[in-house]
């Protein structure tokens, strides 16, 4: 007897191994593995341009993984998958969870379209440690500050599920009308992708590696090492970890069971902040819009096209900023302390909307997640949960001396600089003209005279921030 269609829905969960539905999938039924490319639901968030490059190879080398079997669509998700269920009866559906307003509703509706066609379609959890809804404080609410949530909260809840077992999978056969994944024009037109083709290995496989050789060379000095540019300290696991190449709960188990002590803490407690991002997004859902603290909504942005553009091109003057924003646009990844240093100079330096920079990332980032990055900028803004205090203004020059005294970093990203002394490598307008000459640099010519002045703009961002009545804490 032919045994039942079972369709598995991949979503953010790009992999064969620890993947809940798909094992479930395999059991019940000859499986079909289908990908949805629904742009028509997605509205504002439709993915930018470097995740649609990073979704494209991850697709390619998951079809590679499923020997050929994945079915591709474009459009809307609920009106594919009602057509396949009406064309393929008595067979079952399932997927694992994602946590976006805009999803939550689709599934939500989906879940009864199929119903009332007689399926019932089954979720899982396969991209989170702990549901958003499973950690509430004491009184039920959800929790605002990382601390708690992640001690009380999370460390004292049911541990998180053990990795599955990778599934043995007899695939459905027939024709389902798909699509190729280059149908899916996922690629940029104009070839900007050059340079992020050489950064990166995409797929469940690179993906493993990648783990295997962080827990090898980076982590043993992961607490301190991850505040430092230029060493090879952190993992680059948030594109898998956002594509779902890899589970947070391989993630989690295998660095626990590394014996690393206080790094293996303090990367854990790095995944925790990723969930805790999911958790403020799931119980706020405009947290990628609306200031979490009100008070914010009357801040005095100001408009300025011309230092946004700088911001974004890496042309500021400040040589830590163009660093990251530069590394940003050649590698479609930004290291966590950059992205700090970044994200302070347009929000309190420049004064511009942390709404720009969240924009900019999600369609620079290849990691782009619009819980860890809607968090992460309301958190920069000191608007969010758990925000950076106001009056803490990262000072892009300091930052920079102390964070990548060297200068390896800055220099391999800005290269223009590559011959100024350590002493102005962060100050180039101090530097006399003579060290300028000899560095070949013409400052407003090689290289941007500065876009402000950090001292007075810190002065004006506290000013600021006084008039809307933000008291230090
Ligand atoms: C302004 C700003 C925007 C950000 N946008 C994103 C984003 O769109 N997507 C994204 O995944 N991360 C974002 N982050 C968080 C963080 O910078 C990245 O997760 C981290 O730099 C990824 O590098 P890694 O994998 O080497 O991290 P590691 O230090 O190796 O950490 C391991 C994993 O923990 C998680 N993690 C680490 N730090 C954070 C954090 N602060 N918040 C949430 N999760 C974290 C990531 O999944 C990461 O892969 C943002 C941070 C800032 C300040």
């Amino acid at each position: 007897m032919t045994k039942p269609l079972a369709i598995h829905w991949f979503r953010q969960d790009l992999r064969l191994s620890d993947n809940p539905s798909l094992l479930a999938a395999s059991k019940a039924g000859n499986v079909l593995p289908i990908y949805i490319l629904d742009d028509d639901n997605a509205g504002e968030y439709k993915m930018g341009g470097a995740s649609r490059w990073w979704l494209h190879h991850s697709l390619n080398a998951l079809n590679k993984s499923l020997k050929g079997n994945l079915r591709v669509y474009r459009g809307d998700a609920q009106a594919i998958l009602c057509k396949l269920v009406e064309q393929n009866p008595n067979c079952s559906l399932s997927w694992n969870r994602c946590y976006e307003p805009w999803r939550i509703a689709r599934d939500k509706s989906i879940k009864q379209a199929l119903e009332q066609a007689g399926v019932e379609a089954q979720s899982y959890n396969g991209s989170l440690l702990w549901e958003p809804w499973q950690v509430l404080k004491k009184d039920g609410t959800p929790y605002k500050v990382f601390t708690p949530y992640y001690r009380r909260g999370c460390l004292s809840a049911t541990a998180p599920r053990e990795p599955l077992a990778k599934p043995r999978i007899r695939y459905a056969e027939g024709d389902f009308q798909a699509l190729t994944i280059d149908e899916l024009h996922l690629l940029p037109t104009v070839a900007w992708d050059v340079q992020l083709n050489g950064h990166w290995k995409i797929g469940e496989a690179p993906a493993q590696a990648r783990l295997r050789q962080f827990i090898d060379e980076g982590l043993a000095d992961y607490k301190e090492g991850r505040n430092y540019p230029a060493k090879k300290n952190v993992s680059q696991l948030s594109p898998h970890l956002h594509w779902g190449e890899i589970s947070p709960n391989q993630v989690w188990y295998d660095v626990q069971r590394s014996g690393s002590g206080v790094n293996e803490d303090c990367l854990l407690s790095e995944l925790g902040w990723r969930e805790f991002s999911y958790a403020l997004l799931y119980h706020f859902p405009n947290l990628p819009e609306k200031n979490l603290q009100k008070k914010f909504d009357a801040f005095p942005w100001r408009n300025n096209k011309k230092k946004l553009a700088r911001w974004q091109q890496g042309m500021t003057g400040y040589p830590i900023v163009d660093a990251g924003m530069r590394e940003l646009w050649q590698t479609g990844y930004m290291h966590n302390r950059v992205r700090m240093i970044v994200g302070s100079f347009l929000v309190k330096n420049l004064l511009l909307h942390w709404h720009h920079g969240k924009n900019w990332f999600w369609d620079c980032l290849v990691d782009a997640d619009l819980a860890s990055n809607s968090a992460s900028w309301q958190w920069i803004g000191g608007c969010g949960a758990d925000a950076a205090p106001y009056f803490r203004v990262f000072n892009p020059i300091s930052q920079g001396e102390k964070f990548d005294h060297s200068g390896a970093y800055t220099r391999h990203f800005v290269p223009e600089l590559s011959a100024l002394p350590d002493k102005y490598l962060y100050r180039p307008w101090e530097a006399p003209e003579a060290v300028l000459d000899a560095a070949g640099i013409e400052l407003g010519v090689t290289y941007p005279l500065p876009v402000v002045d950090v001292k007075l703009s810190r002065e004006q961002a506290l000013e600021a921030f006084k008039a809307i009545k933000v008291n230090p804490t």
